[in-house]
C-alpha cells in the first residue's frame, strides 16, 4: 500500500508540452480514477508513475520515497492494460507465474500464490487453458492475476475494460471494485468514460489538455463542479449551458463577469408552478429509458435537455420548464465557477 505524490510534474514530447504543472496526491488505498477526453494526458501520467516515461520536470513519490531515479521494475507498481498482452503460447498458469519464475520464487510458493490468486479472480478452472480458449473477460482476469501475483504496492490500470462488451464491462467494474476492497491496495485507473469513472472511483481526477480541472469525490464533481469543463464533462446528458452574453446581453454582476449559466437536466422541472428561471420551448426529441425520460427542448435562448423520473412520457408538442434559482450554476468567461451571484438569476427571464 502506498500514497502517490506528483509534485510540479511537466512532460514535454519534443517541443509539445502535454502535462503542465501537475500536482496531485493519490491517497493510500484509494481507488483513484483519472478521466478526461482522449489525448488529455491520462496515460502519460500513469506511465510516469510506473516509470515507463520520464517526466521532464517535477518529482514523483511513492510511499513517501522519491522514485525519480528508480527504474520501473523496482517501483513495486503493477500495470494492467486494455490489450491484455498475454503470451499466446503459454497456459493461463504459465502467464500468471511468468514474472514469479523470473524473480526466482521457489516452485511450491509459486504454486500456492497462483492457486490463491486464481481463486480470487475466478480462474481456477482455466489454469491449463491457452489465452485463445478464453473469453475477453477471462483474458482480462488473467492480466489482473498476473499483476496481482507481484503483490505490488500500487496497481495501475489503463482502460482495462475498453475491449469488453457493455454487459461484461459492467460485471468487471463490480469485480474490480470488490477486488480493490479485498486487497486494500492503491488503484490508479484511467478511463475516458465519465460513467465508468463515476461508478468506480472513490476519488476522481478530471483532466483536460494536460491540466487537472478538478480532483474530488464523485458527488462533489457532480454537484459542485469547479469549472465549466467539469460541469459539462460529468453527467448524462451533460449540464445544460447557456451563454448569457448571447442570449440575454447580460454580463456584469457584483463586479464579476458571468458569461454562462448552467443547470442539470433533472433540475429542469416541467410544468411546475414554482419560482425560478423559466424557459418555454418546443419538445424536439423525447426518449423513454424506462424509469427516466429525457427531452430535448428548443427555446428562444437555447436547446437544452430535461429529465424526469417515474413519470409518464409527455406527448405535448411544447413545454414550460422551471429551474429553481438555487439550482443554477454560474461561470465566468474562462469557465471558472462564480458563486454568490443569485441576484443575477432573477434577471434571467
Ligand atoms: P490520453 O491517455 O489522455 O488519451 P496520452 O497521455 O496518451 O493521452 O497523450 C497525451 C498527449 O501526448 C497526446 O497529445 C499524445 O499525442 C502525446 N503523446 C503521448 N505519447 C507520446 C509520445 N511517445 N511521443 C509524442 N507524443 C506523445
Amino acid at each position: 500500500m502506498a500514497k502517490i505524490e506528483l509534485l510540479g510534474i511537466e512532460k514535454t514530447f519534443k517541443d509539445e508540452t502535454v502535462i503542465r504543472n501537475l500536482n496531485l496526491t493519490i491517497r493510500d488505498g484509494s481507488f483513484t480514477v483519472l478521466v478526461g477526453p482522449s489525448g488529455c494526458g491520462k496515460s502519460t501520467t500513469l506511465r510516469m508513475i510506473a516509470g515507463l516515461e520520464k517526466q521532464t520536470a517535477g518529482e514523483i513519490r511513492i510511499g513517501g520515497t522519491c522514485v525519480n531515479d528508480v527504474p520501473p521494475g523496482k517501483r513495486n507498481v503493477a500495470m494492467v492494460f486494455q490489450n491484455y498482452a498475454l503470451y499466446p503460447t503459454m497456459t493461463v498458469r504459465g502467464n500468471i507465474e511468468f514474472g514469479l519464475k523470473n524473480r526466482g520464487m521457489p516452485g511450491k510458493e509459486r504454486q500456492s500464490l497462483v492457486h490463491d490468486i486464481s481463486e480470487i479472480v475466478g480462474l481456477a478452472p482455466y489454469l491449463d487453458k491457452k489465452p485463445q480458449q478464453l473469453s475477453g473477460g477471462q483474458r482480462q482476469r488473467v492480466a489482473l492475476a498476473r499483476a496481482m501475483v507481484k503483490q505490488p504496492q500500487v496497481f495501475i490500470l489503463d482502460e482495462p475494460l475498453s475491449n469488453l462488451d457493455a454487459k461484461l464491462r459492467n460485471q468487471m467494474r463490480t469485480e474490480l471494485i470488490q477486488l480493490h476492497k479485498r486487497l486494500g491496495t492503491t488503484f490508479v485507473y484511467v478511463t475516458h468514460d465519465q460513467v465508468e469513472a463515476m461508478s468506480m472511483g472513490d476519488e476522481i481526477v478530471v483532466m483536460d489538455k494536460g491540466v487537472i480541472q478538478q480532483a474530488d469525490i464523485p458527488s462533489k464533481l457532480y454537484h459542485d463542479p469547479a469549472n465549466l469543463f467539469t460541469a459539462q464533462f460529468i453527467g448524462t446528458p451533460a449540464m445544460n449551458i447557456i451563454d448569457i452574453r448571447d442570449a440575454y446581453g447580460l454580463e456584469l454582476e457584483n463586479g464579476e463577469g458571468v458569461s454562462y449559466v448552467g443547470f442539470r437536466p433533472e433540475q429542469a422541472l416541467i410544468g411546475k408552478s414554482i419560482e425560478g428561471f423559466r424557459l418555454e420551448g418546443e419538445i424536439v426529441t423525447r426518449e423513454s429509458l424506462g424509469a427516466e425520460n429525457v427531452y430535448q427542448i428548443r427555446s428562444r435562448c437555447c436547446t437544452f435537455f430535461a429529465k424526469t423520473y417515474l413519470e409518464p412520457l409527455l406527448t405535448e408538442a411544447s413545454a414550460t420548464v422551471v429551474v429553481p434559482y438555487e439550482q443554477l450554476y454560474f461561470f465566468g468567461p474562462n469557465g471558472e465557477r462564480r458563486r454568490g451571484v443569485r441576484a443575477l438569476a432573477k434577471r434571467l427571464a
